[in-house]
């Protein structure tokens, strides 16, 4: 039997074209589209006839993953879920409540190959990437999930994955997520993380999105970025940060740099010191995250009083930068800690 097509991959117009393949009158997609959008299953679709729904069932996929379990934290409001895709991968997402509202989490491939010495995603390795569909599946189900609570209003690709290893299927993703007759998410809302991929930063400077672009940098030099990032080897910092200022330059919106603290490895103050200057004359935000500890990895999060004196030494040199709060450490909240133990129990 052929694969199912998963409608979420199409645009309303695809979704038209398919349609006229299957002798469907043009006006169907627009309906159509907007049940996708709201999780509702074909069965469900009740402005349409019988057939097609049955037709759609037997051909397509109306949502291409489930929601396997969720882990609601005891600390505070932030929601772990574990994803099962249609071919029975697992995927992790995290649904955060901010001030501003929910924030979800999402990944962007099933598992990662990035190699990061501090990260649960890439230890086995990366299977395969998700399509654009998949990913607008894991904000539609959360926005099931919350039903009358509220709805997602911000997106982060921070979860499993490189965003930029996946290019064409997350601006698809994105374009998806902002159109009108969908989830109608403005993309200003939306902030991707990448580990550094040069020529996919720059491309991405000109596509015009407004979307907030993360660097994960965790280290002010080569010398110590290459001993936990393996990218590094590929893009040194001078090319990497030539791309961010193009970036800030053409869409006038700020940088974000990652940074977890590591005990003994990045996180003294002639580091901070360092790192000032990188940032220096650049519209920046540093996001200071204390290491979250993964069971597999040898590294050690710096000690609270390390990261004040990292926060201060910042502060003193003039760059904005905030120690990242921990959501839902109870739950596994590092990238890849939870898809990763629930493998190990399948085992
Ligand atoms: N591949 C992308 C996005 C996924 S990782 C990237 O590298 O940016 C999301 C963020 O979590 C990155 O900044 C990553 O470096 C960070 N991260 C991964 N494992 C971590 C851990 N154990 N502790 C703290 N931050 C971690």
């Amino acid at each position: 039997m052929p694969e199912k097509r998963i409608l979420l991959d199409l645009t309303q117009e695809e979704l038209g074209a398919y349609l006229k393949e299957i002798s469907q009158p043009a006006f169907r997609a627009k309906q159509l589209y907007g049940w996708l959008n709201h999780g509702v299953a074909f069965s469900d679709m009740s402005n349409l006839p019988k057939e097609l729904r049955e037709q759609l069932d037997r051909e397509c996929y109306d949502l291409p993953m489930s929601i396997q379990q969720s882990f609601p934290s005891q600390k505070d409001d932030t929601v772990k879920f574990l994803f099962r895709c249609h071919d029975d991968n697992l995927i992790e997402g995290v649904l955060m409540r901010y001030h501003y509202g929910y924030s979800l989490c999402i990944s962007t491939q099933i598992g990662c190959k990035m190699g990061c010495a501090f990260c649960a995603s890439t230890l086995n390795g990366c299977v395969r990437s998700l399509s654009a569909g998949e990913m607008l599946a894991e904000v539609i189900l959360a926005n099931r999930f919350l039903g009358e609570k509220g709805h997602v209003g911000h997106v982060v690709l921070m979860g499993s994955g490189e965003p930029l290893d996946n290019y064409d299927a997350v601006l698809r993703f994105l374009r998806l997520l902002n159109h009108k007759d969908g989830l109608n998410l403005s993309l200003r809302n939306v902030s991707l993380s990448t580990c550094g991929l040069t020529e996919q930063i720059r491309r991405l400077a000109g596509e015009n999105l407004g979307i907030t672009l993360s660097l994960s940098l965790h280290a002010p030099n080569d010398a110590i970025r290459t001993q936990i990032m393996p990218v590094a080897r590929r893009y040194p910092l001078n090319e990497v940060m030539g791309a961010v200022r193009e970036y800030v330059k053409l869409t006038g919106r700020r940088v974000v740099f990652e940074y977890a603290l590591i005990d003994g490895l990045n996180s003294r103050p002639e580091h901070a010191r360092e790192l000032a200057k990188l940032a220096a004359g650049l519209q920046c935000h540093v996001n200071l995250i204390p290491l979250n500890r993964v069971e597999e990895r040898a590294l050690r999060p710096a000690t609270p009083e390390a990261v004040q004196t990292f926060l201060k030494t910042l502060e003193s040199l003039h760059v904005s930068a905030t120690v990242r709060r921990e959501m839902g450490s109870d739950i596994g909240g590092a990238c890849g800690q939870l898809r990763r133990r629930h493998l190990q129990t399948e085992q």
